[in-house]
């Protein structure tokens, strides 16, 4: 849905409490704030506090929390300034699907997939942080913002560089896309070294500052596997064009492969404002303060080949993707049990990927998905076969 140049363009912010979230809301002061934007709604969960401060802060209409035993601390939080506070999942999808231009989708995990189609169905442009959505709904979810009318645009920086190397009028000319990925703390830990981490331990990024759950993925890679799949849909791509690299200093976000030979990346700093800011503005470019690269002293570029005997989720996205059908739901359910667990203290690191296999591997049998129901339920027999396993 294209704004009206004249007008402010309309935004909300699911999960704005989180890592992406904030900076969201930081790169939306640096691009005129409350002169361009109308915030309709910002949502979070556990965080009121920071819900309401934000919420005053850039001037929102509306602030909801997805926990509904927090209305009152949100309520309070608020009294006097004049924003509507509401809670509960029913209120999270009314917000959802409000009538902003402009989506950002930064809840995290498969709680996303719910609001986040109500606001493709809604007509928004949809800016995905949430990459479980395609991941569990792959194609419906594509199909859902087409048929909505609004433009997906990626924010994960990976697919963000791609979306930008992209040439519109080469599709027919790509050859690969080529995600880079850090490698993550344990890049060059062995297995053994790996089994007995902690969460602490694992959320430890090298370059990134990021959420819980995209951190401990960064380290088990199943971030980057799920991003696999999630390029996948994005890019209509075959499994087999889509090539995984390690660059551990995170400057090159993403390259594009054409048929010629020719490779073209996007690189720039660590820094997710620099995507964001692009989903925000998208098809234009606009000034943001963020650091440039220096490429004297950066002075070199590394790769090497993933490795995925260490890291078995790269090892299941490509099964995924090659099962198709519901195997990236499973794959994704599976994986937010085991993290879940993980973080409890209740499984070790390396069990993570053994629980996703093992459940992919027994839930083979789900049929394509006709309908986002068929995706919920998967999702939910994934979730059930994995407590399972986990005891
Ligand atoms: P965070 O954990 O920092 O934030 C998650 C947000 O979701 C918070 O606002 C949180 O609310 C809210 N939330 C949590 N649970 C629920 C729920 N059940 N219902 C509704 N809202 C909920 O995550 P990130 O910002 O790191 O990541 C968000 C998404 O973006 C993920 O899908 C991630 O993979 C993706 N992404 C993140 C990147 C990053 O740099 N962080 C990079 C690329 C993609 P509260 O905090 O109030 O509890």
């Amino acid at each position: 849905m294209a704004p009206d140049a004249r007008q402010k363009r309309r935004i909300t912010i699911l999960g704005s409490t989180g890592s992406i979230g904030t900076s969201t809301l930081d790169v939306v002061r640096q691009l005129g704030g409350q002169d361009r934007y109308e915030v309709l709604a910002l949502t979070g969960n556990g965080n009121v506090d920071l819900l309401a401060a934000q919420a005053k802060d850039c001037g929102a209409k509306m602030a909801v929390t997805a926990d509904e035993s927090r209305y009152s601390a949100l309520k309070e939080a608020l009294a006097g300034s004049g924003i509507e506070a509401a809670a509960g999942r029913a209120a999270l999808l009314e917000a959802a699907s409000g009538a902003a231009d402009w989506v950002m989708a930064a809840i995290v995990g498969t709680a996303g997939l719910a609001p986040t189609l109500a606001a493709a169905r809604k007509g928004a442009d949809i800016a995905l942080a949430n990459k479980e959505c395609l991941v569990s709904a792959g194609d419906l979810f594509v199909r859902a913002v087409a048929e909505g009318g609004g433009r997906l645009i990626p924010v994960d920086s990976e697919h963000s560089a791609i979306f930008q190397a992209l040439e519109d009028d080469q599709r027919h000319a790509l050859e690969r896309i080529v995600l880079t990925a850090s490698g993550g703390p344990f890049r060059t830990w062995s297995r053994a070294q790996m089994a007995d981490v902690t969460a602490d331990i694992a959320r430890a990024h090298p370059n990134w500052s990021m959420g819980l759950k995209i951190s401990i993925g960064s380290a088990s890679m199943f971030n980057k596997a799920l991003e696999m799949i999630e390029a996948k849909h994005l890019f209509d791509v075959r499994p087999e064009q889509i090539e995984v690299v390690v660059h551990p200093q995170s400057i090159i976000h993403s390259m594009v492969g054409y048929v010629d030979g020719s490779v073209l990346a996007q690189l720039g700093a660590p820094d997710m404002r620099t995507a964001i800011g692009y989903a925000l503005t998208y098809p234009e470019r606009s000034p943001l303060n963020v650091d440039r690269l220096d490429f004297a002293k950066l002075s070199r570029l590394d790769f090497e080949a993933p490795d995925e005997e260490r890291f078995p989720a790269l090892r299941l996205a490509r099964t995924a993707l090659t099962r198709g059908g519901l195997q990236g739901a499973v794959m994704n359910a599976a994986e937010e049990v085991a993290f879940h667990a993980f973080v409890g203290g209740r499984i070790g690191f390396l069990a993570m990927a053994d629980i996703a296999e093992a459940v992919m591997d027994r839930l083979t049998h789900l049929p394509p998905a006709a309908s986002m129901d068929d995706v919920f339920a998967a999702d939910e027999e994934a979730r059930r076969v994995a407590a399972g396993l986990i005891g």
